[in-house]
């Protein structure tokens, strides 16, 4: 019998941008709850918050929330932080540093059950989940070889949202050369191919990876109306050439054919496993599953809506890994979004660079030895 996550059950039931008071309040309780049990299953967590003297029992009310002390994100990078016995781990996700240290992040079924299922939720009420097939080129890494990566594991988590018919992965394995390449040439096919197909598709991955392979590749292709791109991971690496969001969506819908609408951005972080998916109206929104804070980099006060400061983010899903309340090195806003789903979030780039290069620069490495 389970005796942990009944609330948490409750919020997952719920819809994630439901932001009545009764829907706050299943969020507060839900939090509460995966606090307290990180609070005594988590040495750690305990003389942490002890030190601060806060005790999850002291959330009450939703204001209380903003209260909450925040983990700096370092420490998870550089401590093996559990919650469970590592036996009952299924798995283990790592962003993938160059040179830098690994962010990683542990699930027991759970709390991965948990967070498939939130994932799921968030994309079917922006209506990004359907029943029919699509073909998917992926540009990430094969999950049967990487299967721990977070950028692998999320592009597998996405094609379940759909019907599948073909699943192309772009980065594969060469035995030759003992390491990641991009197929580029592979990719251009499979593109091609997928056009002329009556399946509409999907492509997942990274912005500035598909930027070039367009480019390089001078494709002019129709992959109809009904077809996604779902990007993630930023122009990390590849700053200099990023493309305005608005911009960008121009572009693929001028060389690829899909629409707008269609081409909707997500934002993760392997240490937290929310996800931040653009509406129609291309902004990233906050679900009821997470609270997101902005806080002065100097004496982590609570900054005013719409004001710039370092992300502090809230989930309540995990049950193995904890990091309830997780204080990152990102700068950014809340502010609303008219398309009436409530707030978003608007990313300001990092506060640290080099430390911090991830998955995506190792992916657009890549390119550059293509
Ligand atoms: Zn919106």
């Amino acid at each position: 019998m389970k005796t942990r996550g009944t609330l948490t059950d409750k919020l997952l039931d719920s819809d994630p941008f439901d932001f009545s008071v009764e829907a706050k309040k299943i969020f507060l309780e839900s939090f509460r709850e995966n606090a307290l049990y990180h609070y005594e299953a988590n040495p750690f967590t305990k003389k942490l918050w002890d030190k601060l003297n806060f005790h999850p029992r002291d959330l009450k009310i939703e204001e209380d929330l903003s209260e909450i002390p925040g983990t700096m994100v370092h420490l998870y990078k550089e401590h093996e932080l559990c919650s469970v016995k590592k036996e009952e781990l299924v798995l283990t996700l790592t962003s993938s540093g160059t040179g830098g240290q690994k962010s990683q992040q542990f699930l027991d079924q759970q709390s991965l059950d948990n967070v498939k299922k939130l994932a799921l939720n968030v994309h079917r009420s922006l209506g990004m989940a359907s029943d029919r097939k699509y073909n998917y080129l992926c540009f990430t890494y094969d999950p049967k070889v990487a299967n721990d990566l977070g950028t692998a594991f999320t592009d597998e988590l996405l094609t379940n949202f759909t019907g599948k018919n073909e699943v192309f992965y772009a980065i594969q394995w060469s035995d030759e050369k003992k390491d990641f390449e991009l197929n580029e040439k592979g990719t251009v096919e499979t593109l091609k191919r997928f056009a002329a197909s009556d399946i509409p598709t999907r492509i997942l991955g990274f912005p500035a990876l598909l930027f070039e392979v367009i480019e390089k590749n001078n494709l002019q292709l129709n992959l109809g109306k009904d077809s996604w791109l779902q990007t993630g991971g930023g122009w990390k690496g590849k700053a200099d050439k990023e493309i305005p969001k608005k911009e960008f969506h121009r572009f693929i819908e001028e060389r690829l054919g899909i629409p707008k609408t269609n081409q909707r951005d997500l934002f993760g972080m392997v240490e937290h496993g929310i996800p931040y998916v653009d509406c129609e109206e291309g902004n990233l929104h906050i679900p009821n599953y997470a609270r997101v804070f902005v806080r002065s980099p100097h004496d982590l006060s609570l900054r005013k809506k719409g004001d710039r400061g370092l992300l502090h983010f809230l989930c309540s899903y995990n049950f193995s890994y904890p990091a309830p309340s997780l204080l990152t090195t990102d700068y950014g806003r809340v502010e609303t979004c008219s398309c009436g789903k409530g707030d978003i979030l608007i990313l300001e780039g990092r506060a640290g660079v080099n430390k911090h290069k991830g998955c995506a620069l190792k992916a657009l490495e890549l390119v550059e030895k293509a």
